[in-house]
C-alpha cells in the first residue's frame, strides 16, 4: 500500500510541476505554456496518470478567446518563463491519442522555420477544418442501430415521420449503419437524437475494416526501353527503402502515366500508400479513372471541391492506412500517412502547386522534404520542367529519367510560326455591312479547314476569356477600367444576339476583383456613342469562327465550336457535356483558355492554334518567358496524342524573336538550359535564392515606407542583393495598395540567416502598424 501512495503521490507531483506548451492559431512567432487542472480527472479524455499526450489537441483559454491548440512539448514549470501565478490551466483535452506524430509534428516544424510562419499558424493550414474546430475524429465512424428489445409496437401511432425513419434504420438490421450513410439515405440527424432520447436506438462506433490487398484491375502496359528504365530505378529506390527525387522528363504523351502505375504497382503490392499530387479539380476524375482501372484499390480523392466532412473522413483514410492510393491537389502533400511509399508529383512545373497565401508552401519541395523524411521514392514528372528542376540535376540532388519518344505510332507535333505581319488576318462582313478584323489569318483559316475536311478536331488556344479585353471611346479614349484595380474591365457578351446593353449576359468585369457593371451605352466622358471594343477574348474569337466556319444559306456552324474556359465550365457537370462532345469524334473547333492545357487527352485533336500565345515574351517578369514556353508546350501537346499526326500553329508578330525561335527550332530542353544560362549571369534565381516581401495597405506611401524601414534594419554585413521597394505589378488591386522587395542571396543559408533575424522585428515595425505585410520563399512571380 506505501508503495501504491508513494505512486500517487509521485503522478500528483509531476503534474503539478509539469506545464505544456501548445501551439495556437495565432499570429505570433512563438508557443503557449498551460498547467494542468489540479484535478487531471477533471480533464476528459485524460486519466490520472495521463498528461495530455504531444501531438493532441487541447482546449484553452487565451485572452478573451477560447482557443484549440496542438500539445507541441511538456516542460517542467522551473523552465517556464511565465510566472506560476499567471499560468493558467487547460480547459479540455480533445483527443485521448495524438493525432499527429512525431512526423507530423517535424514536417509542421520545417516549414514553419522554412516559410518563416508561425508554428501554431502552419498547423492551422495542415489539420482539416473539422479538426481545427474540435470534433471528434471518429464522428465519421459513428453508427445507428435499433435497440435489441424494441419492436414496432413502442410507437404511438401519430409519430408518422418517426416510424418512416425507424423503419429506414430498420432495413439495416442489426448492425445498423453509419451515420453517414444514413444521411445520405435522407435519414435526419435530429430524428435520430430524437430516437435515441426516447430509449429506441443506440450509437455505437464501428471501426473501419482494413483495406483489402490491392489487386491488378488490368494488366499492365509492355513498357519501351525508356519507360523500363524509369520504373526500374523507382523500384529500385522502394526496395532499398531509400529517398530518391526523380525528375522523369518526358514529353507530352510520352507515357509518364504507365511509369507512374507500373512503379505505384510495386509499392501497393508491398502494402503501401501512394500519393498522386495534380494540378487541379478539373483533372481529378480522369486521373482517378485511370488509376481505378489499373487497380482495385481503395483510392481517395482530395481537392478543394470536397465538402469538410468528406475531407475529414479522407485524412482520417490516409492517417490509418485505409487509403490506399490518394490523388489530391496541392494541399494534400500535408496530410498524414500511416505508411506512405511513393509521391508521384504530376505536371511538376505546375504553377498552382504554390499555395499563394497563408502558408506559401510549394508542393513539389514539400513532396521532395516528406520523401526524404519517410525514405521513399519522389517522381516529379513533366514534360516541361522548370529551371529549379534542371539546375537540380546538375547539382545531382535529382536523378533525371528522359522519355523522348511517344509509344505507337503517335509522333510528336512539329510546331511551325506563322509570320502574322506578312499575312493579313481575315476580314468579314457584318449584317450591316461593316468589315470587321477576325484575328486569325488566311494560313490559319486554311490549315483549319482542311483539318476539319479531313474529319479531324481543332483546338485554338487563346488565354483570355470573356469577349474583349477593353472597351474604348474612339472619340476621346476613354477606357473602361475598374475603379478599385490598375485594371481594364473585360466585355462579356454571351452571343451577338444578346448584346442589348442590360441583359444579363452582357456586362463589364474586372478580372481581378470580380467587380461588375453595365455596359454603358454612350462613353461616360464625352457622351459620344462610339464605344468600340479591342482585343480578343474567346467568346469573341468563338463567334469569329462561327461566322467563317457558317453556312453561307443557313449562316449556322458547319461544325460544333466549343468554348472552354471558366465561364463555361462554372456549371458541376458542363465538364462532363464538354468532354461527351469532344469524345464523340467529330470534326468540331475548341477554343480553349489554360483550363485544356494540362493532362487532357483528346485524341481527335489534330492541330493546334496559337493565334498570340507569343505575348509572355515580351513580359517584365523574367520568369515569364519559362512560363510561357511551359504553356506554349503543354498546348502543342495536345495535338496528335491518337494514331494521327498532328501540327501546330503559332501565330506571331514577332517572329524574329530568338527565344521563340530557339523554343520552335530546338525544343524546350534547349531553351530551357539557355534561359538557365542566362539567369546564371544575371545572378537570378535558380542560381540566386529569393524572398518576396509584400507590403499591402490604404495608401502606396505608406506600404513603400515599411518596406524602406524594413531596409534599413537589415543587419549589418548582410550580403543580400535588395531590389526595391518598387510598386507591385499591379499596384491597386480591389482598392488596396501593393509595394514589394525582393532579396536575392548566393546561398539558401545566408538567406534563412538574415531572415530568421530580421523578420520578426520587421512585423513589428511601428511603421508597420494596420499594413498586411507578406513574407513569400522562392516566390513563383512578382
Ligand atoms: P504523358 O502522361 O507522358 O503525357 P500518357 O501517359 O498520357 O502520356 O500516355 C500517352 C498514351 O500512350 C496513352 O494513351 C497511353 O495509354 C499510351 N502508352 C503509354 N505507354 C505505353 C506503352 N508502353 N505501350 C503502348 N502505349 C502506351
Ligand atoms: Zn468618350
Ligand atoms: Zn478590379
Amino acid at each position: 500500500a506505501s508503495l501504491f501512495s508513494f505512486h500517487i503521490n509521485l503522478i500528483i507531483l509531476r503534474s503539478l510541476f509539469m506545464l505544456v506548451q501548445v501551439a495556437l492559431p495565432v499570429p505570433l512567432y512563438r508557443v503557449f505554456d498551460y498547467s494542468l487542472p489540479a484535478d487531471m480527472s477533471a480533464l476528459p479524455n485524460t486519466t490520472s496518470t495521463q498528461i495530455p499526450q504531444i501531438g493532441s489537441r487541447v482546449e484553452v483559454s487565451f485572452g478573451r478567446q477560447t482557443l484549440i491548440g496542438i500539445v507541441v512539448t511538456h516542460i517542467a514549470q522551473a523552465d517556464s518563463s511565465v510566472p506560476l501565478h499567471k499560468l493558467k490551466p487547460l480547459n479540455k483535452c480533445l483527443d485521448a491519442e495524438p493525432i499527429l506524430d512525431d512526423s507530423m509534428l517535424k514536417l509542421a516544424y520545417w516549414l514553419a522555420r522554412y516559410y518563416h510562419y508561425p508554428l501554431g499558424e502552419v498547423l492551422a493550414v495542415i489539420l482539416p477544418t473539422l479538426v481545427r474546430q474540435g470534433r471528434p475524429l471518429d464522428l465519421l465512424i459513428t453508427h445507428w442501430r435499433i435497440l435489441p428489445h424494441i419492436t414496432d409496437d413502442d410507437f404511438r401511432a401519430n409519430a408518422k415521420k418517426q416510424k418512416q425513419q425507424f423503419d429506414m434504420l430498420k432495413l439495416y438490421g442489426e448492425r445498423g449503419a453509419s451515420e453517414d450513410v444514413l444521411l445520405l439515405e435522407g435519414m435526419e440527424r435530429s430524428f435520430l437524437k430524437t430516437l435515441e432520447d426516447k430509449g429506441l436506438i443506440e450509437r455505437y462506433i464501428q471501426p473501419k475494416q482494413a483495406a483489402a490487398p490491392v489487386k491488378l484491375a488490368k494488366m499492365p502496359l509492355d513498357l519501351n526501353d525508356e519507360q523500363q528504365i524509369a520504373v526500374t530505378a523507382i523500384v529500385a529506390a522502394h526496395e532499398a527503402k531509400r529517398y530518391t527525387g526523380f525528375l522523369l522528363n518526358g514529353i507530352t504523351g510520352s507515357g509518364k502515366t504507365e511509369v507512374y502505375l507500373q512503379a505505384m504497382q510495386a509499392v501497393l503490392e508491398a502494402g503501401k500508400q501512394v500519393l498522386i499530387l495534380v494540378p487541379e479539380i478539373g483533372l481529378t476524375p480522369q486521373t482517378r479513372a485511370r488509376f481505378a482501372s489499373r487497380f482495385a484499390a481503395h483510392i481517395v480523392l482530395l481537392h478543394s471541391g470536397i465538402n469538410n466532412t468528406h475531407r475529414l473522413q479522407g485524412w482520417q483514410d490516409c492517417r490509418t492506412g485505409h487509403a490506399q492510393i490518394i490523388i489530391g491537389t496541392r494541399s494534400a502533400v500535408l496530410y498524414p500517412f500511416a505508411d506512405l511509399g511513393l509521391i508521384v508529383v504530376d505536371e511538376a512545373h505546375d504553377g498552382s502547386y504554390k499555395q499563394q497565401d497563408t502558408l506559401r508552401y510549394h508542393a513539389a519541395d514539400v513532396a521532395l522534404y516528406r520523401g526524404l523524411q519517410a525514405k521513399i521514392p519522389v517522381v516529379l514528372g513533366t514534360a516541361t520542367p522548370s529551371l529549379e528542376y534542371l539546375k537540380l540535376v546538375d547539382e545531382g540532388k535529382l536523378v533525371e529519367y528522359l522519355l523522348l519518344t511517344r509509344p505507337g505510332n503517335a509522333k510528336p507535333a512539329p510546331m511551325q510560326l506563322i509570320d502574322a505581319r506578312l499575312q493579313s488576318t481575315h476580314q468579314q462582313t457584318q449584317d450591316d455591312g461593316a468589315r470587321y478584323d477576325t484575328g486569325l489569318t488566311d494560313v490559319l483559316i486554311g490549315a483549319i479547314q482542311q483539318t476539319l475536311e479531313a474529319g479531324d478536331q481543332v483546338l485554338i488556344f487563346l488565354n483570355r476569356r470573356g469577349y474583349a479585353p477593353v472597351l474604348l471611346c474612339e472619340a476621346c479614349g476613354w477606357q473602361a477600367d475598374c475603379p478599385r484595380c490598375d485594371a481594364h474591365l473585360t466585355v462579356h457578351y454571351n452571343s451577338q444576339a444578346q448584346r442589348s446593353n442590360y441583359s444579363s449576359n452582357s456586362y463589364l468585369k474586372c478580372h481581378h476583383c470580380d467587380w461588375q457593371a453595365y455596359i454603358p451605352t454612350v462613353c461616360p466622358d464625352c457622351a459620344s456613342q462610339n464605344l468600340d471594343t479591342k482585343g480578343m477574348g474567346t467568346t469573341r474569337l468563338s463567334e469569329n469562327l462561327h461566322a467563317i466556319f457558317a453556312n453561307p444559306q443557313t449562316s449556322k456552324a458547319l461544325y460544333p465550336i466549343i468554348q472552354i474556359d471558366r465561364d463555361t465550365t462554372r456549371r458541376k457537370d458542363s465538364w462532363e457535356n464538354i468532354y461527351q462532345r469532344i469524345n464523340e469524334g467529330k470534326p468540331a473547333i475548341l477554343v480553349g483558355t489554360q483550363m485544356v492545357a494540362k493532362g487532357h487527352h483528346f485524341p481527335n485533336v489534330t492541330l493546334v492554334c496559337l493565334p498570340n500565345a507569343d505575348r509572355g515574351f515580351l513580359s517584365a517578369d523574367f520568369r515569364s518567358p519559362e512560363h510561357t514556353a511551359q504553356l506554349m508546350i503543354q498546348v502543342a501537346g495536345r495535338a496528335g496524342r491518337g494514331d494521327k499526326a498532328g501540327r501546330v500553329l503559332i501565330q506571331t508578330l514577332q517572329p524574329d524573336n530568338s527565344l521563340l525561335l530557339k523554343l520552335v527550332k530546338d525544343g524546350y530542353l534547349s531553351f530551357a538550359r539557355e534561359l538557365l544560362q542566362e539567369r546564371k549571369m544575371m545572378g537570378l534565381p535558380p542560381h540566386s535564392h529569393a524572398a518576396l516581401i509584400r507590403c499591402e495597405g490604404k495608401t502606396l506611401a505608406a506600404t513603400t515606407q515599411v518596406l524602406k524601414d524594413a531596409i534599413a534594419n537589415l543587419p549589418n554585413g548582410h550580403n543580400l542583393a535588395i531590389l526595391g521597394p518598387i510598386d507591385a505589378p499591379m499596384s491597386k488591386k480591389n482598392s488596396r495598395y501593393h509595394s514589394q522587395l525582393l532579396l536575392l542571396a548566393k546561398d539558401r543559408r545566408q538567406l534563412h540567416h538574415v531572415l530568421s533575424q530580421w523578420w520578426q522585428p520587421v512585423l513589428a515595425l511601428p511603421s508597420a502598424k494596420y499594413l498586411k505585410l507578406t513574407l513569400d520563399i522562392d516566390p513563383v512571380g512578382w
